[in-house]
């Protein structure tokens, strides 16, 4: 099988980019952040911490038409997991050793078992550190704001420009400074920085490097 790490900073716009990317290959596309999201739905849904909730959580990605569906104890949670409520709650479950290590089998038997492009903050450095590609793509921090607001106000959210930016910026924040698995560049990742880059320019940058190491 031929596994694609792609990891970087909250709205780089890894899961636009892996989705195209993986499409472009016939490959399926599996976006981690779901699998945070989907955790820190269910505790935020029953009032409960991670720790001791985990074995009453069932998560599974489906990959359907390139198109992830995600379902928590049989419900499909793909559009409850997007607020930016649980955005925030994500990165408080994330850093906890237990949570990651319960979503690491997953991941890693979805790239066993299919050609993927696995998006998130740790593929190539713990998830698949064995990745065919490795690609750690940035842009700068109010470029990302700017996508990820236009995003939100487009699916009605009213949330602000500012609150977007310091959301971005904490979980940057956090991400990057947690003990477990913080996001870091792998030493064998290729970096793409897609600032004032249109979303047709970086993922021809993308495949480009794809199609050069695969
Ligand atoms: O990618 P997304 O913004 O959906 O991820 C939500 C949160 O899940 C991140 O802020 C991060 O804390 C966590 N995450 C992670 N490791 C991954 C993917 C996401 O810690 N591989």
């Amino acid at each position: 099988m031929i596994n694609i790490a792609i990891d970087g900073p909250a709205g780089a716009g890894k899961s636009t980019l892996a989705r195209e990317a993986a499409k472009a290959l016939g490959f399926v596309y599996a976006d981690t952040g779901a699998l945070y999201r989907a955790v820190a739905l269910y505790c935020h849904r029953n009032g409960v911490e991670p720790v001791g909730a985990l074995d009453k959580i069932d998560i599974k990605l489906k990959l359907k038409d390139f198109a992830q569906r995600v379902s928590l104890n049989g419900e499909d949670v793909t559009e409850a997991i997007r607020s930016p409520e649980i955005s925030a709650m994500s990165s408080r479950v994330s850093p906890l050793p237990e949570v990651r290590a319960f979503l690491l089998d997953l991941q890693r038997d979805l790239a066993k078992q299919n050609n993927v492009v696995m998006d998130g903050r740790d593929i190539g450095t713990v998830v698949l550190p064995n990745a065919d590609v490795k690609i750690f793509l940035t842009a700068s921090p109010e470029e990302r704001a700017v996508r990820r607001f236009d995003e939100l106000a487009a699916k009605g959210s009213s949330v602000t420009f500012d609150e977007v930016l310091n959301d971005l910026n904490k979980r940057d924040r956090d991400d990057s400074n947690r003990k477990e698995a913080p996001l870091r560049q792998a030493s064998d990742a290729s970096l793409l920085d897609t600032t004032g880059l249109t979303r047709e320019q970086s993922l021809k940058r993308l495949l480009d490097i794809i199609n050069k190491k695969k």
